[in-house]
């Protein structure tokens, strides 16, 4: 445990150490932060300088507080609305506030939640009640900036969390004009768990020159202390194997992604059928229906989930011990987002993945990706029976490289210390833009040199 805290955790360092002023110290104790994490080690100073940043930290290991403790910090009480932070769904939307709020609760800074799907009115109120920092989506917030009612004037700081998503094609265009709306008199700070070199790219093109990237300690994309398995299955079979992990395993606090909405909703109707107490969430559903189920997961009283991707990013639910891929991802980052629903802020978690016969190569991506090798899991007492007429035999595996072990190996972790080669090289090393700083424990760990701390 101690090795999995210090992954995460910057002992050598306190708050009050990161030039923050004495009120925001408070709130991180009164909300029981010791020591900051090494994301907010780095970013925290960075940002109190005005520098535009590109930040990538692993899920679940203080990001929200990283940006938000120097925005608390450099607001000033008598000007409204100073702060726009962007993300991509209500729910972190409606946490990022929270979590703001709690952290910030001894200074006089105060946040506005604006998000689709809730009163546009109560947003307006709020607003005129003098708020410093909004959170929010960006299809709410234009709304209300075309409406007049939420005006940019004073906007110093743009954050945009889980900027991966936000630069996608599907809100590219808001972000152009919300950024362009604040102007360039801004101080801009862009986040994610994931970046790969075109959203770099992108990004780089509304930060100042002089913008830094910060990239935390460790190159595996996701933290150690989430178990990571996979088990192979055929298509036709994954529902019973799905009711057979729950039955055998029991995990305690459970969330199952599933690539559509459909799937998501066809799946727990059919699990509680089967006497499985489960909710879904996914897009489809009305702003209160998924508000109910994120505090009834929150709370507790649900102890399964089944969920779109929708509930891939960013959501902190302390408890959840076990993510279930029921449909593996098309993209690998998207992996990366959904198994960091488990194991925040230190915790240990258990991440389990289906994967059919064609999904071996796109199992060696996201091994690639993470610099993990995820391990063969299966059932000596699940049976999975004859497969149905015309579908693809019981015993298919999935086709994956040869070797992934080597695979990987030659990949994320180079014999070579990646600081040592120059730009271009490491580039060529690293097509995805992630240079791993550290070899997967499991395979050359032990050639490889850690920086010091
Ligand atoms: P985030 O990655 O921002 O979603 O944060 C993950 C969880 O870690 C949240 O529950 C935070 O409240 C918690 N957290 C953030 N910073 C710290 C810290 N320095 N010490 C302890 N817990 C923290």
């Amino acid at each position: 445990m101690a090795d999995e805290q210090d992954e995460i955790f910057e002992k050598s360092q306190r708050f009050k150490d990161l030039g923050l002023r004495g009120s925001v110290v408070k709130g991180t104790e009164q909300a029981g932060y010791e020591h900051p994490t090494d994301i907010q080690a780095k970013l925290i100073p960075r940002m109190l300088t005005g520098k535009d940043i590109l930040g990538q930290a692993k899920t679940g290991t203080g990001k929200t507080a990283a940006f938000g403790l120097p925005l608390l910090h450099m607001a000033e009480k008598d000007q409204p609305l100073q702060a726009l932070i962007l993300t991509p769904t209500r729910e972190l939307a409606a946490q990022v506030a929270s979590e703001i709020d709690e952290v910030g609760a001894a200074t006089p800074i105060r946040t506005v939640n604006i998000i689709g799907g809730e009163s546009m009115r109560q947003q307006s109120n709020a607003i005129k009640k003098g708020a410093h920092l909004i959170v929010g989506t960006p299809g709410r917030i234009m709304d209300l900036y075309g409406r007049g009612q939420l005006p940019f004037d004073h906007i110093r700081y743009v954050v945009l969390d889980e900027v991966d998503r936000m630069l996608d094609i599907g809100f590219r265009e808001d972000i152009r004009k919300i950024l362009k709306a604040v102007g360039k008199d801004r101080q801009t700070v862009f986040v994610s768990a994931t970046i790969n070199e075109d959203i770099e790219k992108l990004a780089r093109r509304f930060m100042r020159e002089d913008g830094e990237k910060i990239e935390s300690e460790s190159g595996a994309l996701t933290v150690s202390q989430v178990e990571q398995h996979y088990i192979p299955v055929p298509n036709w079979a994954k529902r019973r194997l799905l009711e057979h992990l729950l039955d055998r395993e029991k995990p305690e606090s459970t969330l199952v992604f599933c690539r559509t909405k459909a799937t998501v909703h066809r799946l727990a109707e059919h699990l509680r059928k089967k006497g499985h107490a489960c909710r879904e969430i996914h897009g489809d559903m009305r702003q209160e229906k998924r508000k109910q189920v994120m505090s009834s997961m929150r709370g507790g009283e649900v102890d399964l989930l089944i969920a779109s991707d929708l509930a891939a990013r960013g959501l902190d639910i302390a408890h959840i011990t076990d993510v279930i891929n029921y449909d593996l991802p098309d993209d690998p980052e998207v992996y990366v987002h959904r198994i960091g629903r488990t194991a925040r802020a230190g915790r240990h978690g258990r991440a389990w993945s289906f994967v059919t016969p064609d999904q071996g190569q796109l199992l060696t991506e996201i091994e690639k990706l993470t610099g993990v090798l995820i391990e063969r899991r299966s059932f000596d007492d699940f049976d999975l029976g004859e497969a149905p007429p015309g579908e693809e035999p019981a015993s298919a595996e999935p086709r994956k490289e040869p070797d992934p072990q080597k695979a990987l190996a030659e990949r994320a972790a180079p014999a070579v210390d990646p600081e040592s080669v120059d730009e271009e090289k490491r580039r060529e090393m690293f097509p995805n833009g992630v240079v791993p700083k550290s070899a997967p424990r499991r395979t050359l760990g032990s050639k490889f040199k850690r920086r010091g701390r």
